[in-house]
């Protein structure tokens, strides 16, 4: 038996920026629920409250209604990774992977140790001792997740981590985290506008609506784990993406 309850639950939750008449309706009410173990994505156009509901969910901003709950087992950390990676550049490689791991007080000696082995993972072993000015973009993305993962967070949130690479480097890192997750059976939420990517990725394929975000659909992609990426070539994945697709056009024309 699994654990019974989800990682993350929200309920009628809302948030609005602002008073009066120049207050924005951002999110919302929006009800979700993530089972542990499960990788899920959330889809929505620019501006629909994606961001707003992971800042909700990782502590950093508060609910104008409604409720969002996070129940971890253990007293590891829910981990977020940022779009604009958030690395520090006066730490060097293997200090910034090691930095949520300085934070729990891990021991020097293991901290290094487990740091190391994430960035191999990440095939960045031989930069660990440089600086993240010295690295590519897509270099700099992988050190931010190595660091996510370091701590093996119980529920990683992940805000459009690879919007900003490039095509191919994109797929690699996709393939990455699939393998991870399958391997860990750790819980994901998934932010992204790309929908390939969504379903490559996802148990469960999220999509909101136009601003304030609710959710409009659901969809448990029909690939048996272990995935790859090849997937992209079925029938299913066709018909999959231009279904979503065409929900997604609608609300883009809205917002
Ligand atoms: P997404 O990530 O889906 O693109 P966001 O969650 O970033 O959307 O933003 C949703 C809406 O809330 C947008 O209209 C945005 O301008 C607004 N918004 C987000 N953060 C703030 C803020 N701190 N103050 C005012 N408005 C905000
Ligand atoms: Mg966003």
């Amino acid at each position: 038996m699994g654990e019974p309850y989800p990682k993350l639950s929200a309920h009628a939750l809302t948030r609005t920026f602002g008073r009066g008449a120049g207050a924005v309706d951002a999110l919302g009410p929006l009800d979700l629920s993530v089972a542990p173990g499960e990788f899920v994505c959330l889809v929505g156009p620019s501006g629909c409250g994606k961001s707003t509901l992971l800042r909700i969910a990782a502590g950093l901003l508060r609910p104008s209604a409604g409720t969002l709950e996070i129940r971890t087992s253990t007293l590891r950390p829910a981990a977020m990774i940022f779009q604009d990676y958030g690395i520090y550049d006066w730490k060097t490689v293997r200090a910034n992977v090691r930095f949520g791991l300085d934070i729990q007080r891990v021991p020097r000696r293991e901290a290094n140790a487990r740091a190391d082995e994430w960035l191999t993972r990440m095939g960045l072993a031989d930069f660990a001792d440089a600086y993240p000015a010295a690295l590519s973009g897509g270099m700099r993305q992988r050190v931010a997740i190595a660091r996510a993962l370091a701590v093996e967070p119980e529920l990683l949130l992940m805000d459009e981590p690879f919007a900003a690479l490039d095509a191919q480097l994109r797929w690699i890192l996709q393939e990455e985290l699939l393998e991870l997750t399958q391997t860990t059976r750790g819980t994901t939420l998934f932010i992204t506008h790309s929908l390939e990517e969504a379903i490559v990725l996802g148990d469960r394929v999220l999509v909101m609506s136009a601003r304030p975000g609710r959710i409009i659909a659901e969809h448990r992609p029909p690939f048996p784990r272990p995935r790859s990426g090849d997937i992209r070539d079925t029938p299913e994945f066709t018909s999959l993406k231009s279904e979503l697709w065409d929900l997604l056009r609608k609300e883009a024309v809205l917002a």
